[in-house]
Order: C-alpha cells, then sequence, then structure tokens
C-alpha cells in the first residue's frame, strides 16, 4: 500500500480523500490555492502545499506544479477528486510518465470514454444499451444528415463528440431546424471543446436519469453497486441523488448494472466510474461514462457499505476487490442534498463569510463539508459547500431524517439553497418518487417568487 498520496482537488472533496488516507495510515499532502489558505482539509493536512493563485488555470489546473509537488514532498499516488484534472487523459499520462501511479482509470480508457462518440460505440460493442442514433459522427453532406435524423426520428438532439458540463447540446424538433442546428453546435464546439465533431441522436422527452456505480481493479474483477436517481436537476447539474431508483422494477435495474460490469471487463476498465443512463418507457438508454469519482459517491457507500474512495486507492495500489458481486448487499434508503453558496430561487452565487455553521447530526446522518464559522467560500470556484446525506430503512424514514436534518442546519453569513431543499422534501411529486429530469425546473417556475 502507499505510504503517502498527494490530494489534487480542493473544497469537501479533499476533505474526503483526505479521511480514507487517515483510515487507511496512508498520509496525505493537499495542494491549495492562494484562496483556499484557511480550508478546514488544509488546516488539517499533514503536508500543504501551496501551488498558485486563485484561478483554476494557474493552481488546481496547473500540472508542472501537481507533479513537481509530488515530487518533493515523496508522494506515490495522486488522486484527482472530481472536476478539474480528474477526466484529463493527458493529465493521468503525465503522472504515470513522471513515475506516479493515477488513482484512477488508464489514460486509454479516459480517453476512449471522454469522447462520446468513441464512448457509445464502445458500449453498443459491450451490448450496453444506448439512445438510438447515428453510427458516429455526422457526415458533412447535408442530404445524409436529413437522411439520417429521418430514420432516428424527431426530435432529435444533435451533441458534439467531446461536449462536458451539459454543454454542447441543441433539441431539434422539426426537419427544417436540423441543418442549422448541426452548423452552430459544430461551430460552438469546435470552439469550446476543440473538437467539431458532432452526433445525433433521439431526444427522450420525459427521462429519469439512473446510473449505475462501478468498481474494477486491475485484474479485470468489475463489479457494480447498485443505482442512483439523479433526476432532480437544474440546467444539467444534479442537486439531489437517492439510492435505490424510487419505482424501477429490481430485475430492469440488475440487468443494466450486470451489463456495466461486464462492459468494464470487455473494455479493461479499473477503478470506480459510473455508467450514466435515461430511464423511459421502462428501458435503459445509456449516454455517458464518468471515470472518476463522482460527487453523490456517498449515497452508495450508505447502502452498500462500501467505502468507494478507500476501494480507488486499493485498486490503484494493485490489490484485488475484496468482494464479489454476490457480496455486494443494497441496505435501505439514501437520499443527498447538495448545499450551494447561492439564492436558492435565483440561483445567484453567494461566496463570502460563514458567520455561523451548524451541522445536523444523529442517526443516519453524514454531512461532508470542509466548512466551519467564520470560513469564507471564495469566489472562484464551484458554488457546493457541502452534502448533507442520509439514510434510512425505507424511503419514507429516509426522507423524515433529511427533513430534520435540513431543520437542524444552519448557515449564516451567505445565502444557501437550503430553503430549496426543505420545500422539495415536503413536495407530493418528489415524495411520491420518480420524477423525471425535468421536474425540477417546472417545479421552479411555478414557485418563481
Ligand atoms: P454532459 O456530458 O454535458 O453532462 P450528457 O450526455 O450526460 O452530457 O447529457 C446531459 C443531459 O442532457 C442529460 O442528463 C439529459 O438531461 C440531457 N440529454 C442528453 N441526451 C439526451 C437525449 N438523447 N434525450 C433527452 N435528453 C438528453
Amino acid at each position: 500500500m502507499f505510504k503517502k498520496i498527494l490530494i489534487a482537488n480542493r473544497g469537501e472533496i479533499a476533505l474526503r480523500i483526505q479521511r480514507a488516507c487517515r483510515e487507511m495510515g496512508i498520509e496525505s499532502v493537499v495542494v491549495y490555492s492562494e484562496a483556499d489558505r484557511e480550508a478546514k482539509y488544509v488546516k488539517l493536512a499533514d503536508e500543504a502545499v501551496c501551488i498558485g493563485p486563485p484561478a483554476s488555470a494557474q493552481s488546481y489546473l496547473n500540472m508542472p506544479a501537481i507533479i513537481a509537488t509530488a515530487e518533493v514532498t515523496d508522494a506515490e499516488a495522486i488522486h484527482p477528486g472530481y472536476g478539474f484534472l480528474s477526466e484529463n487523459a493527458d493529465f493521468a499520462e503525465r503522472v504515470e510518465r513522471s513515475g506516479f501511479i493515477f488513482i484512477g482509470p488508464t489514460p486509454e480508457s479516459i480517453r476512449l470514454m471522454g469522447d462520446k462518440v468513441s464512448a457509445k460505440q464502445a458500449m453498443v460493442r459491450a451490448g450496453v444499451p444506448c439512445v438510438p442514433g447515428s453510427d458516429g459522427v455526422l457526415p458533412e453532406d447535408p442530404k445524409e444528415i436529413l437522411r439520417i435524423a429521418r430514420a432516428v426520428g424527431y426530435p432529435v438532439i444533435v451533441k458534439a463528440a467531446g461536449g462536458g458540463g451539459g454543454r454542447g447540446m441543441r433539441v431539434v424538433h422539426t426537419e427544417a431546424a436540423l441543418l442549422n442546428a448541426v452548423q452552430t453546435t459544430r461551430a460552438e464546439a469546435g470552439a469550446a471543446f476543440g473538437n467539431p465533431a458532432v452526433y445525433l441522436e433521439r431526444f427522450l422527452e420525459n427521462p429519469r436519469h439512473v446510473e449505475i456505480q462501478v468498481l474494477a481493479d486491475a485484474q479485470r474483477n468489475a463489479v457494480w453497486l447498485g443505482e442512483r436517481d439523479c433526476s432532480m436537476q437544474r440546467r444539467h447539474q444534479k442537486i439531489i441523488e437517492e439510492a435505490p431508483a424510487p419505482g424501477i422494477a429490481r430485475r430492469l435495474i440488475e440487468r443494466i448494472g450486470e451489463r456495466s460490469a461486464g462492459a468494464c471487463k470487455k473494455i479493461g476498465y479499473r477503478g470506480a466510474g459510473t455508467f450514466e443512463f435515461l430511464y423511459e418507457g421502462g428501458e435503459f438508454y445509456f449516454i455517458e461514462m464518468n471515470t472518476r469519482l463522482q460527487v453523490e459517491h456517498p449515497v452508495t457507500e450508505l447502502v452498500t457499505g462500501i467505502d468507494i474512495v478507500q476501494m480507488q486507492i486499493r485498486v490503484a495500489a494493485g490489490e484485488k476487490l475484496p468482494f464479489t458481486q454476490r457480496q455486494v448487499a443494497m441496505r435501505g434508503h439514501a437520499i443527498e442534498c447538495r448545499i450551494n453558496a447561492e439564492d436558492p430561487y435565483r440561483f445567484v452565487p453567494s461566496p463570502g463569510r460563514v458567520t455561523l455553521w451548524h451541522a445536523p447530526g444523529g442517526p443516519g446522518v453524514r454531512v461532508d463539508s470542509h466548512v466551519y464559522t467564520n470560513y469564507v467560500v471564495p469566489s472562484n470556484y464551484d458554488s457546493m459547500i457541502g452534502k448533507i446525506i442520509v439514510h434510512g430503512d425505507t424511503r419514507e424514514q429516509a426522507l423524515a431524517r433529511m427533513r430534520t436534518a435540513l431543520q437542524e442546519t444552519v448557515v449564516e453569513g451567505i445565502q444557501t439553497n437550503l430553503a430549496l431543499h426543505r420545500e422539495l422534501m415536503v413536495d407530493a411529486k418528489f415524495v411520491e418518487g420518480g420524477t423525471s429530469i425535468h421536474y425540477l425546473e417546472g417545479w421552479l417556475a411555478q414557485h418563481r417568487r
């Protein structure tokens, strides 16, 4: 096992990884920007190294500075967390070429899955169901494009092969609008992702977002750890996640879970990963794979009792997965609310000093946050300041625990979305379960104040 790991991230996930290291008796080094000097994980760190100014490009995305820090601190492996460099194949390659271990999949896997067209093709080959669409990148010939769209059936969605973060997508309802949409998406994709290739698929009108967590080792063992329903989204940003997905037959989930684990074995995947699906009319359709740890991983940890971060570290060190699929059991129900520093209804970021911070507690309540009273939330990064995750024997109990936890939570000095979460936890449709990816936006439009 490693003696020392460098954590190339910030915020709650830097603290989460630090905790996993401590429990495993591994020392950790955190890198931080000048804006994060006072962060909790920096104060708690075994070693902390400032690698640059607040701007991410000069700190958390600064590959030479991160790798040089691993060198001078004698770290053996680098954990990239999520966001920042976590899905950057070039970074993974540079880490390995510099003699360190990247805690994640191989650069080849990251590259394969980072291009949505090659990812989809690999999934089709592995027997994972995908949204019907073009076979690969759209050709230049306008007639050919129109023919493909007609065969797929309207409405369609034009997507950039290199897209991410909910960008580089355009929905087209009629043939008359198609060629323009293709052209615009190509131009945008070229500018934003350096790759103008686009593809097309059927636009599903009212799907749910259900994803499968997988774990694989370097010996080609792969397991799936249940699903998460992440349909509560605004502008493609998840804000509530839960497991299991309410109201979906277990045999359907098992089938898609087995396919996902099977696909990992076929492509030689290593580490933690997530297969994202849209679910509509009793069918799952693959949309993309995230080749990293996800924000919502605690939901799965609470229902399976498996520490996903520790597993990432163990398989990166070459260990075999310590359990088989048959030993993975799901118990009860878990829900996560992402707490953001923002206006709860207008979503304007609200950085600044937290003058009072009271985290909730009690049975089945977990809080992953780096915030404390007097901490200043910097304006330079994502607005998420923590996550409240609850577990109960049933969904009803989990909901009740989340309501209590949200009532107990006090954050003063900045605005947060706590009020929104409190309302959603008593919303009749959400409480019933099984809302689609459009539900939250519709709800917000109705409740605008
Ligand atoms: P990104 O990598 O930018 O997150 P995804 O491919 O994961 O892109 O898609 C993001 C979101 O866009 C999905 O969660 C869903 O809301 C919507 N979306 C993507 N493809 C489709 C589709 N074929 N039909 C309907 N909605 C889609």
